[in-house]
């Protein structure tokens, strides 16, 4: 009982003064939050003891599990020996360069430098105002536009925000800023109408070099994108996407910068989504798998060949009070050994991403289904009125968002990008609890079809 009475104290306290993000409180108010008081392993608990396998990592970022007590030892350790100093003012302390160093050595060859930011969005802005100062020192202050792609995520800070895609975002507070310009995705399912997967994925390649020549190349600063659209959807471009890209940026004068929030630290099978397709950033924003989500902390990988031009240009007007705490880096090297020391990104690659691409496949034939797709421990479905055409259910419906509602009665953590159930679960999990994630997204969509057909 008392249990219950407390649930209900801090939901009460919740909606009173509670902002959250990316939430509608109207809708909040009238169902009350679920709270989430504990966690172990792959799964999360809540304040009425029911639990869930937490399906989406916390938000694609608890990689190695919860309840990692190593990282909770390094961190208490930390905070009695150094629990915070800055890096500003040539000072430094040995947890930030440990860090630095431990990054530049499981990065692509040739990045070797690290800014630490506080989150994802703080990353990309230092991306933004690092790539423009960067063209400025070597002389070319005219290239400042930033090409990236409509639908994508990159954080929600007013620079992060304009250089995502998402016309719901840009529609508040006046964004984007200028000189971004947004081009179109490799949606195959949403967008690929008539074309083949392939066709589309070269179509959309070409919008880069198409914008690329409307803006002119001495005007175009960078290209930025995610190796898989995480937050859009999880939208694994088609095979003919990246080669393309890779074809055209070596045409022109213009960096690469690989948001690697999601696909970093594993989530792909390898350490960096870079690697899985073979590409060659220049800057390599992070965050998220970084600390698995243990504390909150970010960066950006720097290549050689950029950081060196910085490096010549005297101070860059730009830092955080929090770049490289000291208490969140010691939460990052606990979690990296973790990584390293369990093979965890080993472990995806060949044995937890294969099983997941069979078992998640299976969900394929379900009349709800017009496609199930996965890479790395990312996966997506389509939910449709109609497979044969991809018809999609009226909006008003709120399909999705049910189906994500239902996922959790059946106690499994699905989120619902529209109609689109997406997962991206800790890397940690084993295949017996692929098994049971698979099972509970199946009675999600059973219910959801039930209620729709009684709907009729
Ligand atoms: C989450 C995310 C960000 C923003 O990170 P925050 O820590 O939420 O600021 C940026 N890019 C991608 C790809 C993300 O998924």
């Amino acid at each position: 009982m008392s249990a219950e009475i407390e649930t209900s104290r801090l939901q009460q306290l919740d909606h009173a003064h509670f902002m959250h993000p990316f939430t509608d409180h109207n809708d909040l108010g009238a169902k009350g939050t679920r709270i989430i008081e504990r966690a172990d392993g792959v799964y999360i608990e809540d304040t009425a003891g029911q639990k869930i396998l937490d399906g989406m990592a916390g938000l694609w970022c608890v990689n190695v599990g919860y309840g990692r007590k190593s990282i909770a030892d390094a961190v208490y350790e930390q905070m009695q020996t150094l629990p915070f100093y800055n890096s500003f003012f040539q000072c430094t302390h040995p947890p930030a360069v440990e860090l630095a160093h431990e990054l530049a050595t499981l990065a692509p060859e040739g990045m070797n430098h690290v800014f630490f930011t506080g989150s994802g969005s703080e990353s990309n802005d230092t991306v933004l105002r690092m790539v423009r100062h960067y063209w400025a020192l070597k002389g070319q202050p005219e290239k400042q536009v930033m090409i990236t792609r409509e639908n994508a995520y990159h954080g929600s800070t007013v620079a992060a925000a304009s250089l995502g895609g998402m016309k719901p975002m840009h529609r508040q507070g006046g964004l984007p800023i200028p000189g971004i310009e947004h081009i179109a995705q490799p949606y195959w399912f949403g967008e690929g109408g008539a074309l083949s997967a392939d066709e589309l994925g070269l179509k959309a390649a070409q919008a880069l070099e198409a914008r690329i020549q409307a803006v002119g190349p001495d005007k175009v600063a960078a290209f930025m994108a995610e190796p898989v659209q995480g937050a859009g959807g999880v939208i694994i471009p088609p095979a003919s996407y990246w080669p393309e890209v890779k074809r055209i940026l070596a045409q022109y004068d213009i960096l690469l910068v690989v948001d690697e929030v999601i696909c970093g630290f594993g989530r792909t099978g390898e350490w960096f989504g870079c690697q899985y397709y073979d590409l060659t950033p220049d800057l390599m924003p992070i965050a998220k798998g970084m600390t698995s989500g243990y504390l909150p902390m970010g960066g950006v990988i720097v290549a050689d060949k950029v950081a060196e031009v910085l490096a010549a240009g005297g101070e860059f007007f730009h830092g955080y009070t929090y770049s490289g705490h000291p208490v969140a880096a010691a939460a990052a090297l606990e979690n990296l050994r973790i990584l390293k020391e369990e093979k965890i990104p080993e472990y995806v690659r060949d044995v937890a991403a294969p099983y997941l691409a069979q078992a998640w496949l299976t969900l394929a034939d379900h009349p709800l289904v017009g496609e199930a797709r996965s890479l790395g421990l990312m996966g997506a479905l389509e939910l449709v009125r109609h497979r044969e055409t991809r018809e999609r259910f009226a909006e008003s419906l709120k399909v999705g968002e049910r189906c994500r509602d239902y996922a959790v009665e059946a106690g499994l953590v699905m989120r619902a990008v529209g109609d689109t159930m997406i997962i991206a679960p800790p890397l940690v999990i084993t295949t017996e609890q692929i098994d049971e994630l698979v099972t509970k997204a199946r009675q999600a969509l059973d219910m959801t079809w039930e209620a729709l057909s009684s709907e009729r």
